[in-house]
């Protein structure tokens, strides 16, 4: 039985509380490894080595730092199978869907290579007689990040990639049910050049994060999780004085008008919704066809793609469709809500209980499933279930499918299929979600633009990566100078203008 260690002052270093958590290898149901769960102390410890490692960090230029990233970049892709295939053994995704988790995480470093660009502040001279003014933007100090299972390489990526071009030190609390990839890139970072104690892993649940919370010298913290977390945290986090950005579920409508191409939408909705298992924060989870007609034309399109769909372990190659989800705990969640669905009412068009894998009996996966005729208050529609399940919800109008989405309390991403640029215009315009497709269904922004969502799928005022990211990871400090060349006599008592 491996064991995992924290990642601390650039060394592995085992767990000291005693506890520990089991990492499952999805697909056959095995403890594989177990990794530790910190404790407060080694917080502290992580925290003492980040501070006494930042302000040597912070003060080496900006294009050294980013330098760093740029050799980063190319640790990256040497190890990209290593790192797909760690990340698939520990969350059950394909090897291309873990190569484009790392890919999705690389090209947010790509983007902070600019880190230079993006820092160089704001000059004003003579701002007022003899008067110069000008902005810097300056690091943090040390910065925390908490990410969930469902992204190992790529949210941890977003979130150490801009601290550290800005000058912080890093500590990523990953999630632990899949913690060896981060753990991995603490290590290519160090080798790509960061100096020890700039990029740490500290391991942990919920003790490890209480730490961080409540730990003075954090100065920020990101999180990404479900919604319950992300209010905790932000509520917590902002209590205690920190700057604070909280990224939580989700439950994605598409919207499909009767002039939408039936093919490309049904194609669509089979990627965006039963890919990587369901376990996405920008999954489709809900389909919503305009009209009982283009309801009927949908169904008919996608029954028989979703019966085609081949469900695996990552090692059967690439004609797997989608893998195990992570634990017995998310399956039977799933599980659970999709006999809510049935005994709520909704008709299961495609019905993938009971499903098993010969060979893989004891891994966690689960048959694609497809509900029809789902209505606003039962469970399935208002719950994340983070699983392969597409429920239809039937809109007579576009204005009702429009609000429907628009009441959900989730708001991170969000389609609409349709030939009419018309009325994609006035969705992209009306809809308060944060992430919007036209005739895309997973319209997740790139690196230089920014990524978050709106109502309880965000909390805090700034989105990760981007030009956000930079905003976020540093404060601004403003200096107004005066060089005499002949100071007046007397103090100046009026706040005034400077002319
Ligand atoms: P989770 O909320 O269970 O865990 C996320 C992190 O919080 C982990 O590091 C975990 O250790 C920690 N945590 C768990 N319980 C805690 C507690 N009681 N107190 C303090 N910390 C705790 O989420 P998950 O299951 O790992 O990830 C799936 C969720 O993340 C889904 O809801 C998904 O929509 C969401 N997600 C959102 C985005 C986004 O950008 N909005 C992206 C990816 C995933």
């Amino acid at each position: 039985m491996q064991e995992l260690t924290h990642y601390l002052g650039g060394a592995h270093v085992n767990g000291t509380s005693g506890r520990f958590a089991d990492v499952f290898n999805p697909a056959t149901g095995e403890v594989q490894a177990k990794v530790p769960l910190a404790s407060s102390e080694e917080i502290d410890k992580a925290v003492e080595i980040a501070a006494t490692a930042q302000p040597a960090w912070g003060a080496t230029n900006p294009q050294r730092r980013a330098r760093v990233l740029m050799k980063f970049v190319d640790l990256l892709n040497r190890d990209m199978d290593k790192l797909a295939e760690a990340l698939s053994r520990e969350h059950g995704k394909t090897l291309p869907d873990a190569k484009g988790d790392v890919q999705r995480g690389l090209e947010v470093v790509e983007y902070c290579i600019g880190a230079p660009q993006m820092l160089k502040g704001e000059f004003t001279d003579s701002a007022g007689p003899g008067i110069d003014m000008y902005s810097m933007r300056q690091p943090l100090g040390v910065c925390a990040g908490i990410t969930p299972f469902n992204f190992p390489a790529m949210i941890p990526m977003w979130m150490f990639a801009p601290a550290i071009a800005c000058g912080n030190a890093f500590i990523l609390k990953p999630s632990e049910r899949d913690p060896s990839v981060p753990l991995m890139l603490a290590e290519l970072m160090e080798e790509a050049g960061l100096p020890k104690g700039i990029l740490q892993v500290v391991n942990g649940d919920k003790a490890a994060v209480d730490a961080i919370l409540h730990h003075p010298v954090i100065q920020s913290i990101g999180f990404v999780g479900s919604t319950p977390i992300a209010e905790y945290i932000y509520g917590t986090g902002c209590a205690n004085g920190k700057r604070v950005q909280c990224f939580g579920g989700a439950k994605n409508h598409m919207i499909v008008m009767p002039d939408a191409d039936m093919d490309q939408a049904a194609d669509a909705l089979i990627g965006a919704g039963y890919g990587a298992a369901g376990e996405r924060c920008m999954a489709i989870s809900v389909a919503v066809p305009v009209g009982d007609e283009t309801a009927d034309r949908l169904i008919d399109k996608l029954v028989p793609r979703i019966e085609k769909l081949k469900v695996g372990p990552y090692t059967a190659g690439d004609d797997v469709d989608y893998g195990p989800v992570v634990t017995a705990a998310a399956k039977a969640n799933i599980e659970r809500l999709v006999q809510s669905g049935v005994d709520q009412g909704a008709k299961l068009v495609v019905d993938g209980r009971g499903f098993s894998l010969q060979g893989y009996e004891d891994g966690f996966f689960v048959g694609p499933h497809l509900f029809d005729h789902v209505t606003p208050e039962m469970d399935i529609y208002k719950k994340e279930i983070f699983g392969p399940v597409l429920s239809t919800v039937r809109a007579q109008t576009y204005e009702d499918a429009l609000s429907l989405a628009m009441d959900h309390e989730y708001g991170n991403g969000t389609a609409i299929f349709t030939r009419d640029g018309d009325a994609a215009r006035d969705f992209a315009n009306r809809i308060n979600i944060g992430m919007v497709g036209i005739n895309v269904p997973i319209p997740v922004p790139l690196a230089y633009h920014t990524f978050g969502g709106w109502k309880k799928s965000a909390f805090g005022d700034l989105n990760q990566h981007g030009p956000d990211a930079f905003k976020f990871y540093t404060r601004t400090k403003t200096i107004t100078s005066r060089w005499p060349s002949g100071i007046k006599e007397g103090g100046e008592f009026n706040f005034k203008a400077m002319d």
